[in-house]
């Protein structure tokens, strides 16, 4: 079951998904902002401590901003895919330019699950009937989860028609892997949900 958890005052969607070994959190907000995550998990009927896994859509600070602070405040384990380990590194070298955002650098180690392609059985592994698809256009390093319920989270890969034409062809070919493997309702990073057919008439109307 996918909970959306809106996290207050800054506009980014969080998600949580129940799994067989706990909660995993999809994306983590900006530094500091814990306190506003706590209070969208209780509005949606959960606790911190329920949440036991994180990952992130991609390395971006309203995405990316708490791994660290997650895992030292909590314990969770961080599900990073390959293609995010140089983003994320680029993101701890971002913040060395801004200490006053209080951002907590992201440092891998032996307690984080490293998936790569193809990961269904790593997340089964941690009870997640899914799996973590690559899925760039809005950057590089984004990544979509994809439950076997047809729910798909998938950060801020953007609307086939609001695509930069440089972006263009990433995102629908993006977008035409996560309808092809089966997503049926999208969780987008930013805004309300989107059913897969309205994607789907977006990518006919653009091809
Ligand atoms: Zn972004």
């Amino acid at each position: 079951m996918a909970v959306p958890i809106a996290v207050r005052s800054h506009g980014a969607n969080l998600y949580a998904v129940a799994g067989g070994q706990g909660v995993l959190l999809v994306d983590a907000g900006w530094p500091r902002s814990l306190p506003d995550l706590k209070a969208g998990l209780e509005e949606a009927g959960l606790r911190l401590s329920a949440i036991r896994f994180v990952m992130t859509t991609h390395a971006h600070p309203d995405h990316a901003g708490l791994l660290q602070t997650l895992k030292r405040r909590s314990g969770v384990r961080r599900i990073v895919h390959q293609a995010q380990l140089r983003s994320l590194d680029d993101l701890n070298r971002f913040f060395e330019r801004k200490p006053d955002r209080h951002y907590e650098p992201v440092v891998i180690d032996g307690e984080d699950l490293i998936v790569g392609r193809p990961n269904r059985v790593a997340l089964a592994g941690i009870g997640i009937d899914g799996e973590i698809l690559e899925t760039p256009g809005h950057s590089d390093d984004s990544v979509s989860l994809l439950l076997a319920s047809g729910d798909a989270f998938t950060g801020d890969l953007t609307r086939p028609d609001w695509a930069t034409p440089e972006s263009a062809d990433a995102v629908a070919a993006s977008w035409r892997d996560l309808l092809s493997r089966g997503a049926v309702r999208i969780w987008p990073g930013h805004g309300g949900p989107i059913a897969a057919g309205v994607i789907a008439e977006l990518l006919r109307a653009g091809a």
